[in-house]
């Protein structure tokens, strides 16, 4: 009993109010505004040069590449103007010593390479026209989504600005990313135009705009994976540092006739400087102990890549507590059928080391209604080296998990609140539509309802505005939202 009271206790460090909550969703409205106003904010606010979103009736087949990390992906896609569409795609792994090249070029002619095997494959007639008679036939529109760091002036032009996840070719910072790709598929004389640069979270708002039904178009794309971030439409009247920008550019470089943007909020650094946000003692060591200490703190408390770590550091902290009565992952008698357990801990055992629990430990623990949590104690003795844990012990467990998944759902429902309140669109549109991606929103056992538990405790969202809600899983965002966004930057260059 003593150690389910003191996980009950623990649990509650990570109550995140109803009070909070509002106070949580006006605080991200205030630094949405400053992030329009000017650069530099906490949350960036990002321009994209994205102007429209698609209805579902777009047509046409575009190409789309995607460089994230580990592998480069491309992939056609045909858009059929009834919110569906076909997919081919072929993957490869970027060879390590091209990540860390002196010579960027070598990289993106690699990346070319791949452009050129692509289309030999499964558009071998149109290439094959195109080196005959060049200037026959059209040139594909490629959207490339590129998730490193870089500072977008237009819809196809775009800085690096660092690298990240291995990748360490000093020549391309600096450089237009668009334009080294450009370069080596002009080299290899393919029908292709590099036509957006894209990020994932814009990607991921075209792609559930053309798939969602009916004719409305979606105001978020939110990922919830290892990171967290959004994009959402805005009004580009709303957007006052866009003036500053435009200037520098020698005027505006995209269509204005649509009267919007997408921004990319960066909202992974929402409150870093921690007025709103809930700061548990494993929260804190968390952060300290970061490679990033004071940034990126909303990320740090909602998504994928830390859930697991502060659900580590709070097991930990019982497991040493010095309440004995409240023995946790120790051997003790069980109130269950009077047994005496002994668990061992192995010595090297994820528990005691940073990163050591992954976030779909979480998702399975929540999930588990086997009895005694059997399924909890395979687990933990599978991924976390603990054998022969006790009931008592899941119980405890099970408590922390869905206090740090409810928490962050909770988190999410500010970020996804305050766009919805700020941009009025409950008043305006009969509905709002989000999409989603990514891991923690999919698997994660009630991600979505304790968002919409969140919303309608959320004033001016409400019991009537939750209804009016619709979130969607946008799968294929890379691929498919870039061929959008490429479809929208051709469009926006005719006269
Ligand atoms: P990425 O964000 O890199 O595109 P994902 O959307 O797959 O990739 O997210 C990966 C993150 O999701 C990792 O931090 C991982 O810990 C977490 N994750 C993976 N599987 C699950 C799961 N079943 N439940 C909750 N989180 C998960
Ligand atoms: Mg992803």
């Amino acid at each position: 009993m003593a150690l389910e009271k003191e996980a009950k206790r623990m649990a509650a460090e990570f109550e995140y109010s109803k009070d909070d909550l509002n106070r949580g969703v006006q605080h991200f409205m205030t630094e949405m505004r400053e992030g329009l106003g000017k650069t530099g904010g906490h949350i960036s606010q990002i321009p994209t040069y994205v102007t429209a979103v698609p209805n579902g009736t777009e047509k046409g087949t575009f190409l789309a590449v995607d460089l994230g990390g580990t592998n480069f992906r491309v992939c056609s896609i045909t858009l059929h103007g009834n919110h569906t569409f076909s997919l081919t795609q072929s993957k490869v792994a970027v060879p390590r010593t091209l990540m860390e090249t002196q010579v960027a070029a070598e990289l993106f002619s690699f990346l070319a390479k791949q452009i050129e095997n692509f289309l030999k494959t499964h558009h071998n007639d149109h290439f094959e026209t195109h080196k005959a008679k060049p200037g026959q036939v059209a040139y594909f529109d490629l959207g490339f989504t590129f998730s490193f760091p870089v500072e977008q002036v237009g819809i196809n032009k775009g800085a690096l600005v660092r690298w990240t996840k291995g990748f360490s070719i000093q020549e391309a910072i600096g450089k237009d990313v668009c334009e080294l790709l450009q370069k080596e598929i002009d080299a290899l004389n393919l029908p292709v135009k590099v036509s957006a640069l894209v990020n994932d979270t814009v990607g991921t708002l075209m792609a559930r705009s053309y798939t969602s039904p009916g004719k409305e178009s979606t105001l978020i794309g939110a990922i919830f994976g290892t990171g967290t971030n959004g994009a959402y439409v805005e009004r580009l009247s709303n957007i006052k540092k866009m003036k500053d920008i435009d200037e520098k550019q020698g005027g505006a470089n995209y269509d204005t006739t649509t009267g919007l943007m997408v921004i990319n909020t960066e909202w992974g650094s929402f409150d870093n400087a921690l007025k709103v946000l809930p700061d548990t003692p494993y929260d804190r060591a968390l952060d300290k102990e970061s490679n990033n200490p004071g940034i990126q703190m909303f990320e740090k408390r909602v998504s994928g890549m830390f859930l697991g770590e502060i659900l580590r550091r709070a097991m930990l902290a019982l497991h040493n507590s010095d309440n004995s009565n409240a023995s946790f992952l120790k051997d003790k008698t069980s109130a269950d059928n009077d047994l005496t357990t002994t668990t061992v801990i192995e010595p090297d055992s994820a528990l005691f080391k940073q990163w050591g629990i992954d976030t779909s430990f979480l998702s399975i623990v929540e999930e588990d209604q086997s009895d005694h949590l059997r399924i909890t104690k395979q687990v933990l003795e599978k991924d976390l080296g603990i054998q022969a844990a006790a009931t008592e012990d899941a119980i405890a467990i099970k408590m922390l998990v869905h206090a740090v998944g409810k928490r962050a759902a909770r988190l999410a429902a500010v970020a996804l609140g305050a766009v919805i309140l700020e941009t009025k669109r409950l008043e305006t549109d009969g509905f709002v539509d989000i999409g989603v991606d990514g891991s923690l929103v999919e698997y994660y056992p009630g991600f979505e309802d304790y968002i919409r538990e969140a919303f309608r405790e959320t004033q001016g969202i409400g019991e009537e505005g939750e209804k009016k809600i619709r979130i969607g899983l946008a799968k294929d965002g890379s691929g498919l939202g870039a061929a959008l966004i490429a479809l929208t930057a051709h469009d926006a260059e005719k006269p």
